[in-house]
């Protein structure tokens, strides 16, 4: 009876070693990786908007290294266009929107173009849009816009106006609507306004989880250099929205905002408000062709700002 409790005893203290060893070794693993990733994501912090974002690097991502050359800052749905940076990208591909709509929604007509991104997006908010409020008199009435077009409309309105610059509308070569990204909002009844009150105001509030933006909000109108225009949606996709209201930022000062998280240095955690989680760096363009780190085991958006360097958004 002695000898078997010796034994047990003897079996247990063996058991706690191992046990203790092991989380040694697991705990130093643990360190191992952080020190390698710069750190395991830090208790994201859930917003008012359900979403939640921190520093952090996923030590699963392994990475590969695209060469991409300078000009390519200039495409993608997270570029600055506005009255002082102009678009420089080519609009690429582009849609009908008449061809790829469902019946939630109308097109002003066939000639209403853009990114081919857009249209799950916008198929899927507008459902979304008709199953929770009924209404289905959207009317999409401006996509993409050549340069030719946004100078009529802009001499248009400064003649209007009797003014030499516009609030208003875009000078031309610096409208969104030559990106391809951009979509102006109005009524299929004639002589309605598309303002994002009443019932429309569940548009403007929960575009962001479609990856859609209101690009102008009255109260940003000193950084975007446009007043505020209730109208005007831009996608930058997902989570940049979400993670753009949260903050309360317009597009001018995310971009700003991102160049914190370059790729040598933290990332940006993101888990969106469906749960979908993302990490989001930037890389600076330093001119010929760039080494541009991206993921070669997860699915990644890549995309210009327009401005100075790349935006990789990982989705883990
Ligand atoms: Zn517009």
């Amino acid at each position: 009876m002695r000898k078997k409790t010796q034994l047990r005893t003897g079996r247990v203290v063996a058991g706690l070693f191992l046990l203790t060893a092991c989380g040694a070794c697991l705990l130093a693993a643990v360190s191992f990786f952080a020190a390698c990733s710069g750190g395991q994501p830090s208790n994201p912090q859930p917003s008012d908007t359900g979403i939640s974002f921190a520093d952090g690097n996923s030590p699963d991502i392994v990475y590969r290294v695209l060469q991409k050359p300078d000009d390519d800052i200039h495409t993608g749905s997270l570029i600055l266009v506005n009255n002082e940076i102009s678009f420089r990208g080519s609009t690429g591909d582009a849609v009908r929107i008449y061809e790829h709509k469902n019946s939630t929604y109308y097109v002003k007509d066939k000639n209403v173009t853009v990114c081919p991104a857009l249209m799950n997006p916008l198929n899927r908010m507008f459902a979304d849009f008709y199953k929770v409020t009924g209404t289905d008199d959207v009317m999409m009435i401006s996509g993409i816009r050549s340069i030719e077009y946004q100078r009529q409309l802009y001499q248009d309105e400064l003649a209007e106006t009797g003014l030499s610059t516009s609030r208003l509308v875009a000078k031309p070569g610096h409208s969104e609507h030559h990106t391809g990204y951009a979509l102006d909002f109005g009524l299929r009844q004639p002589g309605r306004k598309y303002d994002g009150s009443g019932v429309y105001h569940w548009l403007n509030e929960n575009c962001t989880q479609y990856g859609f933006i209101v690009r102008y909000p009255p109260e940003k109108a000193d950084r975007t250099f446009i007043d505020g225009e209730p109208w005007h949606f831009r996608y930058v996709g997902k989570p940049h929205a979400e993670l753009m209201q949260a903050k309360g930022f317009c597009l001018e000062e995310y971009i700003d905002f991102l160049r914190e998280y370059p790729n040598d240095g933290p990332h940006l955690s993101v888990r969106a408000s469906d749960g979908a989680r993302y990490e989001i760096y930037y890389v600076r363009a330093s001119g010929g062709t760039n080494q541009v780190p991206v993921p070669s085991n997860y699915p990644y958006q890549f995309s210009g700002n327009n401005v100075d360097g790349f935006l990789v958004t990982v989705e883990l």
